[in-house]
């Protein structure tokens, strides 16, 4: 008999172009897990109402997510590629998991706090739940593996306490979910300034996006920020430094990156060209995926019945789950 496979779950949110970070702290290992697991991944729309409440862009932004999954090599033949909002379960499996989730847990969250920073005019309770609302995406398929950057460790290690808090009190439904990335160590894409990561709705002259035109690839990169380079041979970098190391890791040749550390190691390297380098290596390795997005996105007939398809796929799995929730909570009356 063909073994079960272990499932996968993970989203992101249709709030603005997707980035470097996006790419290779969640997409990558999607495409890579497409081909071993069972996968759901889903447009996070709903999400995107706790920060973006006005709705204007959401279609567009969702059918662009869509396409920029599928051009980055994601096949909504392999997996269930959907939208959160198309799954009327996930809102039942929220509400239980609030009776499960405390006030003061939740206000300690690193990302409610950073959003309450950039935006005291709107602190709702779906931004306060927001680790409560992915625990159930995330749970409501009784997914093991959950592929997401390090800016989404602390949320998981919350959906793992939500989880258990389930199981403990109701019986074991289901397993415990963990992050994951196929280097071991979870992905942080630092921006362009230094100043934390690549984002799509802040820094964007200091995000690269897979939709930038190259020259606007090569203007990012070439405003970098560096300095005159190292008084000491063998010297520690600075972080913005580090950074610039971190994305030619991402796109570069290894021999690449060899010359580079050697000329900062002998005190011999040129900022000017190590840009020049990075920015042509980031035009080969985004422009290919830009295309591909504007070909997908011509076809809004195929998205939708891709996203309908999808979303079938994932209502089997969500009605299977929310049946044993109801009895294992007891709200099973006939
Ligand atoms: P954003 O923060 O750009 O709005 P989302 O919250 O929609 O992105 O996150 C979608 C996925 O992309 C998540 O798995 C998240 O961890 C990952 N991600 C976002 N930014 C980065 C980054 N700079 N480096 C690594 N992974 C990232």
């Amino acid at each position: 008999m063909e073994k079960k496979k272990d499932i996968v779950m993970s989203g992101i949110r249709p709030t603005g172009f997707l980035h470097l970070g996006n790419y290779f702290g969640a997409i990558s290992n999607y495409v890579k897990m497409q081909e071993e697991f069972n996968c759901f991944f889903m447009v996070a729309d709903l999400h995107s109402l706790t920060t973006h409440p006005d709705t204007k862009e959401l279609k567009a932004n969702v059918y662009r997510v869509l396409a920029e999954n599928i051009a980055c090599g994601l096949d909504p033949d392999k997996v269930a590629l959907y939208c959160q909002s198309h799954l009327s379960e996930t809102a039942e499996l929220y509400l239980y998991l609030n009776m499960m989730a405390y006030k003061g847990e939740l206000e300690k969250t690193t990302t409610f706090k950073d959003k309450v920073r950039l935006n005291p005019e709107n602190v709702n309770a779906g931004l306060l739940t927001y680790p409560v609302l992915q625990t159930a995406d995330i749970i409501l398929h009784r997914a093991k593996y959950v592929p997401v950057g390090k800016d989404q460790e602390q949320h998981l290690e919350m959906a793992r306490t939500f989880t258990n808090r389930f199981n403990h009190r109701y019986g074991e439904v289901f397993p415990e979910p963990v992050a994951f990335n196929y280097n071991q160590k979870l992905v942080k894409v630092p921006s362009l300034d230094g100043e934390g990561k690549m984002s799509k709705s802040e820094s964007q002259l200091a995000t690269l996006y897979l939709a930038d035109s190259d020259d606007m690839i090569i203007k990012k990169v070439m405003k970098a920020k560096t300095d005159s380079g190292p008084s000491e041979k063998n010297a520690p970098k600075p972080d913005y430094i580090e950074n610039i190391f971190t994305l030619m890791n991402l796109v570069c040749t290894p021999a690449t990156i060899q010359h580079f550390e050697d000329d900062y190691n002998n005190c011999s390297i040129r900022y000017g060209d190590l840009k020049k380098q990075l920015a042509c290596d980031m035009v080969n390795f985004i422009a290919p995926i830009r295309n591909k997005v504007d070909a997908i996105l011509k076809d809004e007939d195929g998205l939708k019945q891709i996203m309908k398809k999808g979303a079938e796929k994932a209502n089997i799995s969500a009605a299977e789950t929310m049946k044993q929730v109801r009895k294992a909570m007891g709200l099973n009356y006939f």
